[in-house]
C-alpha cells in the first residue's frame, strides 16, 4: 500500500476483534462513575494552544515537544489535546458552573495526542478515562478517587498486579522552600547531574527528582525530601488521605520522588502501576491542583482528579487473562431460513421476538444458502442456538430450535412460544 494510505504511526485501529475489551472497560468505568455519583462531560478534541500552555507549564514535556499543534486557516494557533484537565476547567470556567463554590464531580471520555515515540503501551493517539471534582478541599474526596479506583480494579481481577504509589507536594508554600532547599543542595551538585537535569534545575527543578539517569538518582539519594518540607496544612491534609486509605484496607508506598509530569499538581499526587506492562507500567495517575482554576482565570477553586490510559488497562486485562468469556461472544441466537416464503417468515418472526426481548443478539441469516452453508455460519458466529425455518417448520408454524454448543437435542417450538423459550435459555447481557 502507498504510504499515504496508511494510519499515522503511533495511531491505531482499534479493530472489531477488540472492541470488546475496550467496551467491557469503558462499560464498567462508566457504571462505577454513575454509581459514585460523578457527571459526564464532553469536551472538543482542539482548544487554543495558548489553553495547553497556561495550564500544563511552559517547560513540561508534553508542551515543549509533545503537542500536535497547527495553525488553523483563520491562523489561530490550535492543539490536539494531550490531556483532559486544561479543557475541562476551561469548560467549567467558560459555563460557569463551579461559581459560588457549587461542587462538580465529573468525568469525561476520549482520545488524546501526544507526539512520543511509539512503543508498547505508548501511542501517539491515546485513550484516557479522566475524572475532576471541583471546590472540594478535603482529603475525603482525594481518598474517595483512590477508594473508587481500587474497587474498579477489583471488579476487573487485577488488583493483585497493581500497586498505589503516593506522595505529596505540599501547598505552594511549602513546595516553594523545599524548591529552595533542593535547587541548593542540586546546584552544589550541579558537575555531577546529566545535561537535561541541569537545564530542568533552572526551569523546572522538582522535575529532576523524576530522573532515570543512574549518576543523577545517586546523588538524589542525599537531596532534601520534600515531607520534611510539607507545613501543617498539607501535612494534616496528607494524613487525613491515608488515615481513609487504612480505614478501607487500600494498601499504598510512600515514593518521595513521585511529582509527576504537569506542573499544576499540589499536595496528593498519586499513580497505579503494575509491573506486568514493562517500561509502560502506570495504568492511572492524578493529584490535586488547587492553584490551577486560579492560574487559568478563575476564582481560587479547590480541584483533584486522575486519568487512567486505556491502552494500557485493556493490555493488562489481556495480559492478565482477566476478559470475561461472555464478552467475546456477539450473537446469541442465528436464524436460518430455507427458501422465500420461510425467510419473510423469519424477517417477520425476528422483529416480534425483538420486540419481545429487547436485549437478545439475534442474528438473522443474510445471503440465503444451502443448509450446509447457513449452518457453518451459523456455528462461526458464536451463537448458542440456531433457529432454524424450513418446509417443515412453516408447515407447522414453529421453528428447530438447536442448540451449537452441545447443550441437548433439537426441539420445535411454536412461533408464540419463541420469546418466552429464549428467556429461559439465554442469559441476557
Ligand atoms: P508517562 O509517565 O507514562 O508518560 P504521563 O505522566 O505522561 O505518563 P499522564 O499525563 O498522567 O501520563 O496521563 C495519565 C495516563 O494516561 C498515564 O498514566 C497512562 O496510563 C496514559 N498515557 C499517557 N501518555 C500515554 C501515551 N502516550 N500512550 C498511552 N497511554 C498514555
Ligand atoms: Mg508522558
Amino acid at each position: 500500500m502507498s504510504k499515504s494510505l496508511q494510519a499515522i504511526r503511533g495511531m491505531n485501529d482499534i479493530l472489531p476483534e477488540q472492541t470488546p475489551v475496550w467496551r467491557y472497560f469503558e462499560g464498567t468505568v462508566s457504571r462505577l462513575l454513575d454509581n459514585y455519583g460523578y457527571k459526564q462531560i464532553r469536551m472538543p478534541i482542539v482548544e487554543f494552544t495558548e489553553l495547553f500552555k497556561r495550564s500544563i507549564g511552559e517547560v513540561t514535556d508534553i508542551v515543549e515537544k509533545e503537542m500536535y499543534t497547527f495553525e488553523d486557516r483563520n491562523g489561530d494557533s490550535l492543539t490536539l489535546r494531550p490531556e483532559g484537565t486544561a479543557a475541562c476547567v476551561r469548560a467549567v470556567l467558560e459555563h460557569g458552573i463551579t461559581g459560588g463554590g457549587q461542587v462538580q464531580k465529573l468525568w469525561y471520555i476520549g482520545p488524546m495526542f501526544r507526539h512520543e515515540r511509539p512503543q508498547k503501551g505508548r501511542y501517539r493517539q491515546f485513550h484516557q478515562i479522566g475524572l475532576e471534582v471541583f471546590n472540594l478541599d478535603g482529603p475525603d474526596i482525594d481518598a474517595e478517587l483512590i477508594i473508587m479506583t481500587w474497587r474498579l480494579w477489583g471488579e476487573l481481577g487485577i488488583r493483585d498486579a497493581v500497586k498505589l504509589e503516593l506522595n505529596s507536594l505540599g501547598t505552594s508554600e511549602s513546595r516553594g522552600r523545599y524548591r529552595e532547599a533542593l535547587v541548593a543542595y542540586l546546584s552544589a551538585h550541579h558537575d555531577k547531574l546529566d545535561e537535561d537535569s541541569q537545564r530542568r534545575l533552572k526551569t523546572n527543578p522538582l522535575r529532576v527528582l523524576d530522573t532515570k539517569n543512574a549518576d543523577t538518582q545517586a546523588v538524589l539519594v542525599d537531596a532534601p525530601k520534600m515531607a520534611d518540607y510539607l507545613d501543617e496544612e498539607s501535612r494534616a491534609h496528607f494524613e487525613g488521605l491515608k488515615a481513609r486509605l487504612d480505614a478501607v484496607g487500600i494498601p499504598y508506598v510512600l515514593n518521595p520522588k513521585l511529582v509527576r509530569g504537569l506542573d499544576y499538581y499540589s499536595k496528593t499526587v498519586f499513580e497505579w502501576v503494575t509491573d506486568k506492562l514493562g517500561a509502560q507500567g502506570t495504568v492511572c495517575a492524578g493529584g490535586r491542583y488547587d492553584g490551577l482554576v486560579e492560574q487559568m482565570g478563575g476564582k481560587p477553586t479547590p480541584g483533584v482528579g486522575f486519568a487512567m490510559g486505556i491502552e494500557r488497562l485493556v493490555l493488562l486485562l489481556e495480559t492478565l487473562e482477566q476478559i470475561p468469556e461472555e464478552i467475546s461472544r456477539q450473537v446469541d441466537v442465528y436464524l436460518c431460513a430455507f427458501g422465500e416464503e420461510a425467510e419473510l417468515a423469519g424477517l417477520a418472526l425476528a422483529e416480534r421476538v425483538r420486540d419481545q426481548l429487547p436485549n437478545l443478539r439475534l442474528q438473522v441469516n443474510a445471503g440465503a444458502g444451502s443448509f450446509k452453508s447457513q449452518f457453518k455460519k451459523a456455528d462461526k458466529s458464536g451463537a448458542l442456538y440456531a433457529l432454524i425455518l424450513g418446509d417443515d417448520e412453516m408447515a407447522q408454524q414453529v421453528v428447530g430450535f438447536k442448540p451449537l454448543r452441545g447443550q441437548g437435542e433439537q426441539q420445535s417450538i411454536a412461533w408464540d412460544a419463541l420469546a418466552a423459550h429464549l428467556a429461559t435459555c439465554v442469559v441476557q447481557g
